[in-house]
């Protein structure tokens, strides 16, 4: 089912884009969690991380990493440090069934996240 992230990603809603590619999609959040908080996600419809397949979807991840990292270095937290994270499921507090990775710095991450 499509969530609110397709229609970004058709352009059909706003959001305040900071990487595309062909296949990879990057926005800042809505409601930030931390000074950097951008939204990595797939332009392909995979609602969540148990929804992954290594043999299939290897490239991709790839493609999501290497978005992080540029991004990272463009905004200027490569160097100090900075959170990936993928929530999965209700209990992971996933609230959009379209996989996207949370990139979230500029500030000191607390352990364990809560
Ligand atoms: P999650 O709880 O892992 O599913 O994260 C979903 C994230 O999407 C939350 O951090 C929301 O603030 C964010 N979000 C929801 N709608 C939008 C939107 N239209 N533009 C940007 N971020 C959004």
């Amino acid at each position: 089912m499509s969530t609110i992230f397709s229609k970004i990603i058709n352009k059909e809603i706003p959001a305040d884009i900071v990487f595309e590619s062909d296949s990879v999609l990057a926005f800042k959040d809505i409601k930030p969690q931390a000074p950097v908080h951008i939204l990595i996600i797939p332009k392909i419809e995979i609602p969540k991380v148990t929804d992954l397949k290594g043999s299939e979807h290897a490239v991709l991840l790839g493609e999501l990493i290497d978005a992080a990292n540029k991004i990272a270095k463009e905004m200027g937290i490569a160097d100090d440090g900075f959170r990936l994270v993928f929530n999965c499921g209700d209990n992971g507090g996933q609230e959009v069934y379209h996989l996207h990775l949370h990139l979230l710095g500029g500030r000191k991450m607390k352990w364990p996240p809560g």
